[in-house]
C-alpha cells in the first residue's frame, strides 16, 4: 500500500470507533521509506501502537565504513536510535486523549549498548518506535492521525535517519570511540590488568539519579583522573591514538583513603567500565574486565540451593551451608551467595566495597578470634579467602577498603586516594604490615573450597498470570515481575538501563523453554541463552517483535534467576 491510502483510510477512520484503527496494521510506501505499522493498541490509554520504519541505503546513505565491525554497528545503532529520540521531542506529542500523539523510541542513558530499537546493514536502516493512535474519547482523530504518521514521522525520519542529515563528524566520533574502548578492553588481558582508568577521565556523575558527569565549574569542578606515576601504563588506540591512565592489574587490589576522597566513585567508574560510554561522558576510556561483577551485602534477598560453606559453616541449629537455602538471608549470607553465584557464572574480577559489605563477613580481627572459638563463629571471613580466590580460581578481587589495615597483608597493590588522586601506596602499606603485624590466625584452610553446580528445577520458574502464559513488567533498573513474582534487583548495581530488564526477564523465559530441562547446570544454560544471543540478536529470545530490548550481560541474567524467590535446586 501507499502513503497516498493510509492518508485516506485515516481519514475515512475519522470518527469510528477506536477498534477501528485495527484495521490499519500493514505496511505503507512512504518517499523515503516504508510505514511498518506492527501492532495497534487496543484503546487510547492501553500501551502504545508499534511500528517501524525501514529506510534503504540508498537513500540513507550511511558509509559502509561506519558499520564495517561490530562494535561500529552497534555504536551505529545506538547513534541512530539517539538522534531519533532527539527528534521526537521537538514535535507536538499531544493529539487528544490518553497517549493520543506520542511517539517514543526506547530512551539511551550513557552507556553505549545492543538495542533493539535500531538495525543497520548494507540494505537498509531499520528503526522501531512506538505511537499513541490518536483519538477524542474513545473516537478515532483521523485528521490528527495522518499529522502524525504521514507529516511527523516522514520529518522525524529525514531529521534523524539520513547520512546527510546528521553529523558526520559526531557520527564518526561515536563509532570510533566504542571501537576504541572495545580495543581498550580486550587489551586489558593481554597486559594482565582488571582496568584501566585513563588520564583525564571525568568519573563523579552529577547525582545519584543522574549519570551523567558532573559539570565542571569554578569551585566545585570534578578533578580529572590522574594516574600514579607507578600504575601508568599507555595504550595507541586504533583511531584515537595515544592515551595513558592508570592500569589496575590482576590479583588483589585495596582501594584506601580518608572518608568522602573518592574511592567509592573510582569503584563505581570502574564497575561501569564493563560497558562503552557515549563521547564526553567522561568515562569513554574507563574500561574493566568483562568480566567483573559487582558484589555486596544484600540482607532480605532469597537464596536457593547455594553451596556458601567457603566461606560459611556450621550454622546455628546445625543448618547446611553446601545447599543452603533461606527466603531471608543475612548481610554476610547473602554477600556470601553473590559471589558464589558470580563465580559460578563466570566472574573473573570481584569488585566490593566497603560502603556495601558486611563487616563481619569482610573482617575478624585478632581480638575477636580470641574472644569468639572459630567452632562458636560461622563465617570465614573474605580476608582468608581473598588469595585463594586468585590462586585456585584466577579470580582477581579490586576492593574498597578504607576500615581495615587487615586487608594490608592479603594486597598485591595498594592505591590512596587522597582529594580524588591516587596514589600508590603499595610499599608503605607492606612496611606497615611488617611493623604491626595482625597477629590473626588465618582462618581460610587449604584451598578455595568446593563449588557444587545447581541444577534448577524448570517448574520452579513460572512467568504465567491468571490467563497469560507470560506476564512481564519491569519497573525501572529495579524489578522484574516474572508471572506474579517480583524479582528485586535493586542490589544488583551493574544493570543501567530498563531495556536490560526487559530483556533479561524475556531471556528468562527463553532459558525455560529451551534449557531448562532438570539436567543442565545453571551455568550450562547461561551458556546457551547468550551464545544463542551472541548468534541471533536479542530478537531471538522473544517470539514478541520487541523495540525496547537491551544488550546484557551472563551475570545480571544469573542474578535475576537467583532471586526469583520461587527457585528451586534439584538435589
Ligand atoms: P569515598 O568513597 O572515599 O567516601 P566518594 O567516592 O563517595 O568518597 O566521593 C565523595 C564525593 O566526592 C562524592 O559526592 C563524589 O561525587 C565526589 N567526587 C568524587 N570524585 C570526584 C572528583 N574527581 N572530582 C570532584 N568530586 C568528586
Ligand atoms: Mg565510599
Amino acid at each position: 500500500m501507499t502513503e497516498a491510502a493510509l492518508r485516506q483510510t485515516l481519514r475515512q477512520l475519522d470518527g469510528q470507533s477506536y477498534k477501528a484503527y485495527k484495521s490499519i496494521k500493514g505496511a505503507y510506501d512512504f518517499d523515503l521509506f516504508t510505514l511498518q505499522i506492527d501492532y495497534v493498541q487496543g484503546d487510547p490509554f492501553a500501551a502504545p501502537s508499534q511500528v517501524r520504519v525501514f529506510v534503504p541505503q540508498s537513500v540513507a546513505q550511511f558509509p559502509t565504513e561506519l558499520f564495517k565491525t561490530h562494535s561500529r554497528t552497534v555504536a551505529l545503532e545506538d547513534y541512530l536510535t539517539r538522534q531519533f529520540d532527539q527528534a521526537t521531542h521537538q514535535f507536538k506529542q499531544h493529539r487528544g486523549s490518553g497517549k493520543s500523539g506520542l511517539i517514543a523510541i526506547t530512551r539511551p542513558g550513557q552507556a553505549i549498548l545492543p538495542r533493539t530499537t535500531a538495525f543497520v546493514d548494507e540494505d537498509r536502516i531499520e528503526l522501531r518506535f512506538v505511537v499513541g493512535l490518536p483519538a477524542f474519547g474513545r473516537r478515532i482523530a483521523g485528521y490528527q492521525a495522518v499529522d502524525l504518521l504521514c507529516d511527523d514521522v516522514p520529518e522525524m525520519v529525514g531529521r534523524s535517519l539520513l547520512y546527510a542529515s546528521l553529523n558526520p563528524k559526531a557520527i564518526r566520533r561515536h563509532v570510533e570511540t566504542a571501537e576504541d574502548a572495545d580495543w581498550l578492553r580486550a587489551e586489558l588481558k593481554a597486559r594482565h590488568l582488571v582496568a584501566f582508568v585513563a588520564d583525564g577521565a571525568i568519573l563523579p556523575r552529577r547525582s545519584g539519579v543522574d549519570d551523567r558527569p558532573l559539570t565542571r565549574n569554578a569551585d566545585h569542578g570534578a578533578l580529572p583522573f590522574q594516574s600514579p606515576e607507578s600504575l601508568r601504563v599507555s595504550f595507541d588506540r586504533p583511531n584515537h591514538g595515544k592515551l595513558s591512565g592508570m592500569g589496575i592489574p590482576e590479583g588483589i587490589t585495596l582501594i584506601v583513603g580518608g572518608g568522602y576522597h573518592g574511592k567509592s566513585t573510582v569503584l563505581r567508574a570502574i564497575e561501569q567500565g564493563i560497558y562503552n560510554h557515549i563521547p564526553a561522558d567522561g568515562r569513554e576510556w574507563v574500561v574493566s574486565d568483562p568480566g567483573a561483577v559487582k558484589v555486596r551485602a544484600e540482607d532480605g534477598r532469597s537464596v536457593a540451593g547455594v553451596n556458601i560453606s567457603p566461606f560459611i559453616n556450621r550454622l546455628p541449629q546445625g543448618r547446611s551451608t553446601a545447599n543452603f537455602s533461606t527466603p531471608n538471608a543475612s548481610g554476610s549470607t547473602s554477600q556470601a551467595a553473590n559471589i558464589i553465584e558470580a563465580i559460578a557464572a563466570g566472574a573473573t574480577t570481584l569488585l566490593v566495597d566497603e560502603d556495601t559489605a558486611a563487616t563481619n563477613f569482610m573482617i575478624r580481627d585478632r581480638r575477636m578470634q580470641a574472644l569468639i572459638a572459630k567452632a562458636k563463629e560461622p563465617i570465614t571471613p573474605f580476608i582468608d579467602k581473598i588469595r585463594q580466590l586468585y590462586t585456585d580460581h584466577g579470580i582477581s578481587t579490586l576492593l574498597v577498603m578504607g576500615g581495615s589495615g587487615d586487608y594490608f597483608d592479603v594486597a598485591d597493590t595498594v592505591i590512596a586516594m587522597e582529594t580524588f588522586i591516587p596514589r600508590d601506596v603499595t610499599e608503605a602499606a607492606k612496611a606497615i604490615a611488617q611493623d604491626y603485624a595482625t597477629d590473626r590466625t588465618p582462618e581460610g584452610g587449604q584451598s578455595f573450597g568446593e563449588m557444587t553446580p545447581r541444577i534448577i528445577d524448570p517448574r520452579s520458574l513460572d512467568p504465567s498470570k491468571g490467563k497469560r502464559d507470560v506476564s512481564l513488567k519491569v519497573r525501572d533498573v529495579d524489578q522484574v515481575r516474572f508471572g506474579t513474582k517480583d524479582i528485586d534487583l535493586s542490589s544488583v548495581e551493574q544493570l543501567v538501563e530498563p531495556g536490560q530488564l526487559k530483556a533479561i526477564a524475556a531471556a528468562m523465559v527463553y532459558a525455560q523453554q529451551h534449557y531448562l530441562d532438570g539436567r543442565r547446570s545453571l551455568t550450562a544454560v547461561l551458556d546457551g541463552v547468550m551464545a544463542d544471543i551472541e548468534a541471533d540478536g536479542l530478537d531471538g529470545i522473544s517470539d514478541r517483535l520487541a523495540g525496547d530490548f537491551v544488550g546484557f550481560r551472563r551475570f545480571e541474567l544469573a542474578a535475576a534467576i537467583n532471586r526469583l524467590r520461587t527457585l528451586r535446586i534439584l538435589t
